[in-house]
């Protein structure tokens, strides 16, 4: 390891809590898909922030719009208006179709927004008894890690020393329509599901799975909340992955590419029925929906919009994920995905084969010990893209 690295991971691991275990490179600047780090080496970006940067880093148009806020006014808390939030949701209703925005500033914290919701959503509106609202959720989720998020995690890791735990949650296996059916009571105020669970693996449900919670939901009015803070903004080769089946959940969550990685910014979006349940004073947030957040939400979603990044995911992805199962390797158990968001599952663990691709100029990072998760900019070049393919080719064929 260069002299430069190494000062910088010991300052980190002296003095930083050591709650990630990251790859040993140091970056110091991005372009694109691609990032430098502090030695000047180029590394082509395969994780893009986990989704966060599907634009690229550092977009011109979206780092334009955050100078040019900046210079003019970047918090105003809400206990006043700004000029910033209505145009944002004004745009977040012409591109998604719903009919009001709660922004917030992490996805975890759009998550808790959406728990909060979606409860009182169930007392006012469909009447369940006080204190006794159900939330369904899946196994292998991933929604954030506060306290109460965690609480319905079925990762022991993710429980572990957290405890006492919040109550009125369900897990039904990920993909099973009929324990989802058996699952509903009188009390079940909502289903909260990725439509792809991106931390488990970039796990997709069965066909159909999605369209069939939509029915069971509608059938026992009960709200259907899709996390898409990592499959929505083009990631999987639609706008959001819940159009690959053709519904309209009753809640969308997106944070992540929402800022293009420039900030956090994350959003609830559903009907007046809904969110209308929250008056003032029910929730809020010192920086949610601030006019610095808003500027760069509004110019990250146009960059999407105008580049077509979901179409691209979708052609690239296809053409990606086709090469990548050519690749001929006993260690390569199954390859899988939608849009430019692939899955390699491996015989061997994933984290060698990760530090080998970077030292071959590539990140990519492993979920699970035995998946890598290829999740580049969605701006990508087709060139890039087949020279990421032919690196994990070379190296897999190596170990
Ligand atoms: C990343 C992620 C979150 C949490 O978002 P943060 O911005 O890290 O708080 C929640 N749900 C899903 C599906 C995610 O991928």
């Amino acid at each position: 390891m260069e002299a430069l690295t190494k000062d910088f991971i010991g300052l980190e691991e002296q003095y930083g809590a050591h709650n990630y275990h990251p790859l040993d490179v140091v970056i110091e600047r991005a372009s694109g898909s691609w990032v430098y780090d502090v030695e000047g080496k180029r590394y082509l970006d395969c994780l893009a922030a986990y989704s966060a940067v599907n634009q690229g880093h550092c977009h011109p148009r979206i780092l334009e719009a955050m100078v040019e806020q900046a210079q003019k006014v970047t918090l105003t808390s809400r206990a006043f208006r700004n000029d910033q939030l209505p145009l944002f949701y004004e745009e977040l209703h012409a591109l998604t179709g719903f009919e009001m925005t709660l922004p917030m500033n992490s996805g975890t914290e759009a998550v808790e927004s959406a728990i909060k919701v979606a409860r009182k959503w169930g007392y006012a509106v469909k009447g369940i008894p006080a204190g006794r609202a159900e939330i369904i959720v899946c196994t292998n989720n991933f929604h954030g890690r506060t306290i109460s998020i965690v609480s319905f995690s079925s990762e022991d890791q993710y429980k572990d020393g957290f405890g006492p735990f919040l109550e009125g949650f369900k897990v039904v296996p990920f993909g099973d329509a009929g324990a989802l059916r058996a699952a509903v009571t009188a009390n079940t105020c909502a289903f909260l599901v990725e439509p792809i669970q991106g931390e488990a693996g970039v796990l997709i449900p069965p066909d159909g799975f999605l369209a069939e919670a939509r029915a069971i939901c509608t059938e026992h009015n009960v709200l259907l909340i899709a996390d898409e803070i990592q499959s929505g903004l083009g990631r999987t080769g639609e706008m959001f992955a819940y159009q690959h089946e053709g519904i309209v959940p009753d809640v969308l969550i997106i944070g992540k590419a929402l800022s293009g990685g420039f900030y956090p910014v994350s959003a609830v979006l559903a009907s007046r029925e809904i969110l209308g349940v929250l008056h003032p004073g029910d929730h809020g947030s010192t920086f949610g929906g601030n006019p610095l957040a808003c500027a760069i939400a509004r110019a990250a979603l146009r960059v999407i919009v105008e580049e077509g990044l979901a179409e691209r995911s979708a052609l690239l992805g296809a053409e990606f994920l086709e090469r990548l199962r050519r690749i001929e390797s006993p260690h390569v158990r199954s390859v899988r995905g939608r849009g430019l968001w692939i899955a390699m599952e491996l015989n061997i663990a994933a984290r060698p084969v990760c530090e080998a691709l970077m030292k071959e100029g590539m990140l990519c990072k492993e979920t699970h010990t035995t998946v890598i998760r290829l999740a580049p900019p969605l701006t990508i070049d087709r060139d890039d893209l087949m020279w990421a393919a032919d690196r994990i080719e070379a190296v897999l064929g190596r170990l």
